[in-house]
């Protein structure tokens, strides 16, 4: 089988689940407790901490450990959207994940907040004229992702984060795609918040971290005793805090990031040229591999993401007939699958509905030493996944 499913889930670095093990099994205590046990589970907590904030560049103090990405996201846009005094107004996209666009929603139906949901153009791409117009002084939160998981679009977080901060606006982003393919250092972006989420980067599925800068008024909704410095209660999953700091530790040290991020986007390049050359239906969605607008210092395309439609076929018979042949890949976003309505991602782009039924993301990632693959898992191998794409468009696609 080859994987190319890798924005939905990664499979798990060997090394953090051996991490995580000593904190499942003997090592059981619980980290608010005070006896040896629990002083143990503590300081391996802590350690964690530590070593995420090195990793994103930021203070242990500002890290709290969710359950993934969708927790974060619900914490933080509650969070800082409830205890800022400043109107009841939220500037968001059209293109967002579900967890995010669903926060908002409930914001908007049970405490009378108002929302500008931003357009982005035919590739994804946001206007940061419009971002920028569309924060006014009774704005309280701007919540934008860094990289879209259908399109591959990566937003140019240094010039949202700009707008922000200079209009005295909190910025949540979400960075769940962003990890291990942009440099997220903290000190340089500068958002107030940011979600990243474990198993899109190697660690366990339910592990996720919260960054919230210091300073920042949150008035949590996740109530109880208080752990995580009020942000999150309840008693904290040491295990997956230190396998995702791990994971983190490896994306960060294992290769000079340049070096390793340039092999993955070149051999994603590689397979959207492939693709658009000999597979006559296919149609890329996004930006074109380093078609960034001139007056933009940053390639806006994620390394990871190659999404298509595919003009007059059925995107669930292309996923089944790709699997029958051994390809693993999804629809879009994996939250959504198995869902008849076309991605909200790709109608926000201006696809039509029938078209964005049509399309297949194929998500590849980073590889380490050590990253355990299930036994039937195998390289890429581009000319297999190109040439079963055209056999299967060609059965398949309907007469022009
Ligand atoms: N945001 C984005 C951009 C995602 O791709 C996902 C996962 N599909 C999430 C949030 C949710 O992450 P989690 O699965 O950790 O809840």
């Amino acid at each position: 089988m080859i994987y190319l499913d890798n924005a939905a889930t990664t499979p798990p670095f060997e090394s953090s689940l051996r991490a995580a093990w000593p904190w499942l099994t003997g090592e059981f205590g619980n980290p608010s407790s005070t006896h040896e046990l629990g002083l143990r589970a503590k300081d391996a907590l802590e350690s964690a901490r530590e070593s995420v904030s090195q990793s994103l560049i930021c203070r242990p103090s500002e890290i709290t450990f969710t359950s993934g990405a969708t927790e974060s996201n619900n914490l933080a846009i509650k969070g800082i959207a409830l205890a800022n005094p400043r109107g009841r107004h939220i500037v968001s996209a059209k293109t967002e994940h579900s967890s995010v666009l669903e926060s908002i929603e409930f914001l908007v139906r049970h405490h009378d907040f108002t929302v500008t949901w931003l357009d982005v153009d035919s590739e994804g791409r946001l206007s940061i004229d419009e971002l920028r117009a569309a924060v006014t002084e009774s704005t309280t939160l701007v919540a934008l992702m860094w990289i879209n998981n259908e399109s591959g679009v990566i937003h140019d977080m240094a010039e949202i984060a700009l707008i922000c901060n200079h209009a005295g606006v909190p910025l949540h982003c979400d960075a769940v795609q962003a990890v291990g393919q942009v440099d997220v250092d903290l000190n340089d972006y500068r958002v107030t918040s940011l979600a990243i989420s474990g198993h899109k980067i190697g660690a366990p599925k339910g592990s996720g971290v919260l960054f919230v800068r210091s300073g920042t008024p949150f008035e949590s909704v996740m109530n109880g005793g208080g752990q995580e410095s009020g942000i999150r209660s309840g008693t904290q999953n040491v295990a997956w805090a230190v396998a995702i700091a791990d994971a983190l530790e490896l994306q960060r040290t294992r290769a000079p990031r340049a070096e390793r991020v340039g092999d993955l986007g070149q051999q994603t390049t590689g397979f959207i040229d492939a693709v658009l050359e000999r597979v006559s239906r296919a149609r890329l969605v996004g930006p074109r591999p380093n078609s960034a607008p001139t007056h933009s210092a940053h390639n806006d395309r994620s390394p990871a993401i190659a999404s298509f439609v595919f003009e007059g076929l059925n995107g669930e018979t292309i996923l089944l007939e790709l699997e029958r042949r051994g390809i693993i890949c999804s629809s879009g976003s994996a939250c959504s699958a198995g869902s008849t309505e076309p991605s909200h991602v790709l109608t926000a782009m201006g696809y039509d509905a029938d078209l964005a039924r049509t399309a297949v993301r194929f998500s590849f990632a980073n590889e380490f030493e050590g990253q355990s693959k299930t036994a039937s898992t195998e390289a890429f191998d581009q000319d297999r996944v190109v040439e079963a794409l055209i056999e299967i468009t060609t059965k398949f696609g309907v007469a022009d």
